[in-house]
Formats: structure tokens, sequence, C-alpha cells
């Protein structure tokens, strides 16, 4: 077995090291749920207090030419875009991830006339589905089916307009093989639109490289933009010069919103995928984490991710009533490792009692996401203690561990 002085080893040659500084997490918490709602960055509180007091404060509505506040969308996903390997005038931040994949759903349905299916992971985090849901109600004869990936292909006739898959699976960690669905899905005539939130910072996505058509995600779990931060939306440039109709035509994708006219012409380029007045408050707290990610080399995050991933299992499979739900090949595994138990909950808080927190997920899953950035190899193998002494002391069993939140 590996030992906590063979972590400590492996932590003195860590090139992603230096960024633990980057993040102000409380002493005696292991945090592995960042996957859900990442660490605070250090330099946010500062870059948003600066915001409100000076941008907003201070300057008030000049801050809109003054501060950059109109262009923040664009610049914002300009520097997301290499971390999805898209084109910089391919991505925006903006809305949310359910609001952006209505948006991107619209679009692609506008694009493929006469062709009537949405094919969905019957498992996807289900958001993706109720939107999938509410778009095919708006069209006439257009319906909604779930599949299992692994079914997707003969799923694939003549009446399906678009597939939407999430790239990591938000339960197990699976990772699926984007430029090969993405390749047969357009084979058959549909467009490919990849939900990223689950791999967007936990490992390089190549969007433009698997020939993607649309792809959404958000900014709050690996990106660390902070609660509720703005998501982006991606739409490949091919689509963008066909000048695609999204169905939220608020004003800040108009031609000319302060012209204030009666009737919508949309802008050219990704503007058009806009709908209203971006949350600031909320983009200068992303602003902030994209500066620490500028900072960071993608391959070696991917190569400390799978590291850790390898570690935790290693360590904690074969205790007591544990399963690794999580694939053990590289090549299919994201950035969490998710463990089923009969009573994944109670053990979950327990350990989270202990300072090592995780979340749950129904029915069985015990969910424990790894972000190198933040993340060392002892934190790892000390969660991995904690763990079997939870399972072993059975303090898991005691009643204060079964009350549920609203939020599990
Ligand atoms: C987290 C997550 C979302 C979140 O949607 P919101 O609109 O931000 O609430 C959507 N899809 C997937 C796959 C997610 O993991």
């Amino acid at each position: 077995m590996i030992t906590r002085e063979e972590c400590e080893a492996l932590d003195a040659v860590d090139p992603l090291a230096a960024f633990r500084k980057e993040f102000a997490l409380p002493d005696g918490v292991v945090y592995l749920d960042g996957n859900s709602l990442g660490a605070l960055p250090a330099r946010t509180p500062g870059r948003v207090r600066q915001v409100v007091e000076e941008e907003w404060g201070r300057e008030l509505i000049r801050s809109w030419n003054e501060a950059g506040w109109f262009e923040q969308p664009y610049r914002l996903g300009r520097r997301i875009a290499p971390l999805i390997g898209a084109e910089p005038e391919e991505v925006v931040v903006c809305d949310t991830t359910s609001v952006n994949l209505f948006k991107v759903l619209t679009a692609a349905l506008r694009l493929r006339p006469g062709r009537r299916t949405v094919l969905g992971d019957g498992a996807a985090f289900p958001t993706d589905l109720y939107i999938a849901e509410g778009v095919t109600a708006l069209f006439e004869g257009a319906r909604s089916v779930l599949v299992a990936p692994e079914e997707l292909d003969r799923h694939l006739d003549g009446d399906v307009a678009a597939v939407v898959l999430s790239h990591v699976d938000y339960r197990t960690g699976e990772l699926l093989d984007m430029p090969g669905i993405t390749a047969r899905v357009q084979a058959a005539g549909a467009l490919m639109i990849w939900d990223v939130c689950h791999s967007v910072g936990a490992l390089p996505v190549e969007l433009g490289a698997a020939g993607a058509d649309f792809a959404v995600g958000c900014t709050y779990k690996y990106l660390n933009g902070g609660p509720g931060s703005p998501a982006f939306l991606y739409v490949a440039r091919r689509h963008l010069a066909a000048g695609p109709q999204q169905s939220l035509s608020g004003w800040f994708g108009h031609a000319r919103p302060f012209a204030f006219e009666p009737g919508y012409d949309p802008k050219d380029g990704i503007g058009r995928f806009l709908t209203s007045s971006p949350s600031l408050l909320g983009q200068a707290a992303l602003e902030s984490s994209l500066d620490v990610w500028e900072q960071a080399d993608l391959t070696a995050v991917r190569a400390k991710s799978l590291a850790l991933t390898d570690l935790f299992i290693t360590l904690v499979e074969g205790l007591d009533g544990i399963e690794v739900a999580t694939p053990r090949e590289h090549a299919r595994r994201g950035s969490q490792v998710a463990l089923r138990h009969a009573d994944g909950y109670p053990v979950v808080q327990a350990l989270i009692e202990r300072g090592v927190i995780g979340d749950f997920r129904a029915p069985d899953l015990m969910r424990f996401g790894f972000t190198p950035l933040y993340l060392s190899h002892t934190d790892v193998w000390d969660a991995a203690q904690q763990l079997a002494e939870v399972l072993e002391s059975g303090e898991w069993r005691e009643e204060r561990f079964s009350r549920r939140g609203e939020v599990t």
C-alpha cells in the first residue's frame, strides 16, 4: 500500500503545487467537491470589491463604456476559448448552462428543418433533459428521445436533428469519446451539442478538433467562478457564418441594441446568442478565476488529475461495502471518483464532519471531485484514510447523519 510519506514525496515534485496558494481554503478541510462548486480563488474578493466599490459605486453608469462592461461577455468568452479548444470568436459568456442549452438547441433545430428528433442520454444531468423537453414542445412535431450513449448509433436515423450529451457523466465521472461520437452523429446528418460542465477545467477539451457543432458549460465547478457564476456557450465558426437563429432574441443579441428599434435584427457572429444584460458581479468573480487558469498548463492538470484519481481508487477499493463506479481506463475517466455504498448519504455526512467534503447523488453514489490546482497527493491520502475510519468505526450510523438538507 502507498504510504503518506510516498505521497509527500510526490507533492514535493508536483509542478502544480504552487497553485495551492492561489486558493483561500479553510484549514482542516480536504475539499473534494470542486466538481460541484469550485473553491474561492484568493484574488477574487479583491476583484469583486473593486468592481462593486469603484466601477459601480464611484463610476456608476459610466462603467458600461469605461470599465468595458459591455464587452465583458466577449472578453471572458475569448479567455475560455483555449480551455475548450475553441477559437476566440466562437465562445461567449452569459446566462446559465440551462438557458444556453435552450438557445443552442433552438438554433440547432432551425438548422435541421424537416428533422424533428432530439436525442439525449437518459442518465444525463436532468436539467439538460428538461430543457430538451421544453424546446421540442415549441417545435411542431418535435420530440425528445432518451437513449443510453452506447446505444446511440441505433437511434441515429434521418429524423434526428441534434444529439445532446455530457462529455463527462456527473454521477459516474465517465468520459465519452468526443471526436468519435461527434463524427458518427454528423455522418447521420445530425448536429452534436456537448455539455462540458464536468470537463472544462478538469481536462483539455478539444471542441474544435472534434468538429463539435455547439457546446455549453458552466464556470462554477472546476473553473472556480463562484456560486451561480455565468455559463458559456460555443458555436462552431461554420455555423456562425450561416447566421443561426436562436429563440431567446433579447436586446443584447440585437445588431443595434441602443437604437431601440421595434424589430429584432440579430448581430453577426457569436453576439447573436446573447439575450440580456450580463451579471457583472458574477462575471467579475469569473474574470479573476480565469487569471489563475491562464497560468495553468492543461496537460499538467490532466496528468495530475489522473494521478490523484488513480491514487484514491487504489486506496479505497476493497473498503467494506464500497464499489468503484468510475471507469478505471484513463481514456474513459473525467476528474472525479464515484463510489457506490448502500448507505452513501450518511457516510458522506460523517466524512464531512471530519473535514473531508464530498457529496452524494441518489440512489447510492458518493462523489469525490479531484481538482489538481488545489489538492495534493497527501490530501487524497488523508481523505481515503478518513473514509476508511468512518466505515470501520460505523459512526455514520448515528441518526443525525441521515437527516437530509435541501441540497445534497
Ligand atoms: C452543473 C450542470 C448543469 C447546471 O445547470 P445550471 O443551468 O447552471 O443550473 C447543467 N448540466 C450539467 C451536465 C451540469 O453538470
